[in-house]
């Protein structure tokens, strides 16, 4: 059974790009999924700017150990948030604090609009995807995704038009009567997403919902995802320590690390212009060089405020490996001059380990085409040029980005000059 045909969207209206979309027709699922939201906010012009989830100055202590640590946030209604950090950084404490399956020491959860601080569970409205698929095994496909329903006493006909709905949103319309054991990784994953919406709940909790799929499985699952979320819209936030998963879900990113936020902001936002290293460096690979004070009369004043006060020995370039380009001559240019180590072809690009004098190791990418248009060999004196860095200052733990013609006019410590 291919994964990829059963994530085929089919007879589903087309949507373009998912960031693209504006909003998205939902003739498919009109009145059943979002008509009480859209018309309490028909006219009012609030519906995008309603927030759904609002986390503020929440803590969590397991013993002595401080696991999160007053973190604040929201999601606003229809959006779909992730929740990025490494392992342990507090995500799914937060999580599951917000779904009311655990205490904070303190802090508070408004879910639109209501304090549920002290709610229990079932109060609260919140639909829960776990990473280990938590579908009954005794059950089938629809009494798995009808099971919320039934505790709730709907009326059984009405649980079978709902499930129907859900099993075609899912795109697993033929499925209804197998059990968990007959379903792919994926597949579960979908049935668990299923049940979870079946109850409409006011938001969606994910945690790390992929975490224990392959690859290949986890990509079409994420763009299935994405556009499922274009379709019904549910708030959703979505718990990963990956951050291409983050990047290709979300509409907003919450970066934490040690139970603390660091940054919240859409997802190009925060790769470009990090907050701290942490975000700078957990967002992707990136290069990051000691830098002496100005060359002096080498810059102009600019509106960077550090350039009014150079950083010195405090601040440190932050380069990304696709920001640098590379050239065999200087040409007069103010260029910094690097020695190839090593060219590793990665498919569509090329990794070159270059190492700028002295000492510093530097990665530079290069899209194929341009690097077999220039021929580097091991060993080869190059000069590289960055087109957007950021400038982390030290003494002011301040990041700036900075404008590479100015950026050019700052010199590599330790002899590197330009
Ligand atoms: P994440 O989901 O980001 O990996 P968690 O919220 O699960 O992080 O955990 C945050 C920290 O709290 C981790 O260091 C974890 O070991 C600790 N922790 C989580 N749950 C418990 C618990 N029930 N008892 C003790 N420590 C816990
Ligand atoms: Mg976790």
């Amino acid at each position: 059974m291919s994964e990829l045909r059963d994530l085929d969207l089919g007879a589903r209206p087309a949507q373009g790009h998912p960031r693209l979309a504006s909003r998205p027709s939902l003739s498919y699922h009109r009145g059943t999924w979002l008509a009480p939201r859209r018309e309490a906010a028909a006219g009012t012009g609030d519906e995008e700017k309603a927030v759904a989830i609002e986390v503020r100055g929440l803590s969590k202590k397991y013993g002595a150990f401080q696991a999160v640590d007053g973190v604040s946030f929201e999601v606003q209604a229809g959006q779909l948030v992730a929740l990025l950090g490494p392992s342990g950084s507090g995500k799914s404490t937060i999580l599951r604090t917000i779904a009311g399956l655990e205490t904070a020491d303190s802090g508070s959860v408004m879910l639109t609009g209501e304090d549920a601080t002290a709610l229990p569970v079932q109060q609260r409205g919140v639909g829960f995807v776990f990473q280990h698929y938590a579908l009954f095994r005794h059950m089938t496909v629809r009494d798995n995704i009808g099971f919320g329903l039934k505790i709730r006493k709907v009326p059984k006909d009405e649980i079978r038009r709902r499930v129907d709905e859900l099993l075609d949103l899912i795109q697993l319309g033929g499925y209804a009567n197998r059990y968990p054991s007959q379903l792919s990784g994926g597949q579960r994953q979908r049935v668990a997403l299923a049940r979870a919406l079946a109850p409409r709940p006011k938001v969606l909790l994910l945690d790390e919902p992929f975490g224990a799929l392959d690859a290949k499985v986890r990509d079409e699952l994420r763009t299935w995802l994405r556009r499922l979320h274009d379709e019904v819209h549910v708030t959703s936030l979505f718990v990963t320590h990956d951050q291409r998963e983050a990047f290709e879900v979300s509409d907003q990113i919450v970066v934490l690390a040690d139970g603390k936020v660091q940054q919240i902001g859409p997802p190009q936002a925060l790769y470009e212009r990090p907050a701290n290293p942490f975000v700078a460096g957990f967002l992707g690979a990136i290069n990051v060089l000691p830098l002496r004070s100005l060359k002096a009369g080498s810059i102009g004043r600019g509106p960077e405020t550090w350039l009014d006060q150079p950083p010195a020995d405090h601040a440190e370039a932050y380069v990304r490996p696709h920001d640098l380009d590379v050239f065999a001559e200087r040409d007069g240019k103010p260029y910094w001059p690097a020695r190839v180590e090593r060219i590793t072809p990665l498919g569509s690009v090329v990794r070159l380990d270059l190492r700028i004098a002295p000492d510093h190791p530097l990665h530079i990418e290069l899209p194929r085409n341009r690097s077999l248009g220039v021929g580097f060999a091991p060993g080869d004196e190059v000069y590289v040029s960055p087109r957007h860095l950021n400038v982390y200052d030290r003494a002011q733990n301040s990041f700036q980005p900075v404008d590479v013609h100015r950026a050019m006019g700052l010199a590599l410590q330790e002899g590197a000059g330009i």
